[in-house]
């Protein structure tokens, strides 16, 4: 921490380079850029909803953007490292479908029990709502959070137990993409 370097050092580049799917030109570049925005080496969580507020000045992204800083950041710290933030780049923008839909669980999955309940996927659909605002026009059977979930879990809760595994997670959102699609939009 606090050290400052415009380039990262052989070892980190080359472990980098096996754990993402950017090529070492890309992984400088946001070094540099990262190093930029945080001189400090870490990202904190309100920095974190600032960038998601640039994306979304007419909602309120800071909820949603709290949630998908907690999947970021992998060892619970209460930041993210670099490190942390290009595998979680790597993953929402270049990983495979799996790849993304595992990452999309763990954002879901609030408790990290290895389920979703109806109450974790409220939680975030509401953050998604809050955070685009009034860029939505949904249909009445969609238009609150509550809404949104019954019909999601209609779909994909195949044994009716009132919460989702990680395979009919997967299953589900191969049929229903706006569910993993809503989280990578601020990288684009
Ligand atoms: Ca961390
Ligand atoms: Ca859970």
């Amino acid at each position: 921490m606090g050290k400052k370097q415009s380039k990262l050092d052989g070892t980190e580049l080359r472990d980098l380079l096996e754990s993402t799917y950017f090529d070492r030109r890309e992984i400088q570049q946001w070094y540099r850029d990262f190093m930029r925005d945080c001189p400090s080496g870490i990202l904190r969580k309100e920095e974190f909803q600032t960038i998601y507020q640039q994306f979304f000045p007419n909602g309120d992204p800071s909820k949603f953007a709290s949630f998908v800083f907690n999947v970021f950041d992998a060892n619970k710290d209460g930041y993210i490292s670099f490190k942390e933030f290009i595998c979680a780049l790597s993953i929402t923008s270049r990983g495979s479908l799996d790849e993304k839909l595992d990452w999309a669980f763990s954002l879901y999955d609030l408790d990290n029990d290895g389920y979703i309940t109806k109450e974790e996927m409220v939680n975030i659909v509401d953050a998604i709502y809050s955070m685009v605002g009034n860029l939505l026009d949904l249909p009445k059977d969609e238009d609150t959070p509550q809404k949104r979930v019954e019909k999601i879990f209609s779909q994909m809760d195949t044994n009716h137990d009132g919460r989702l595994t990680k395979d009919e997670f997967r299953e589900g959102s191969k049929c229903d993409p706006w569910i993993v699609e809503a989280l990578s939009t601020p990288h684009h």
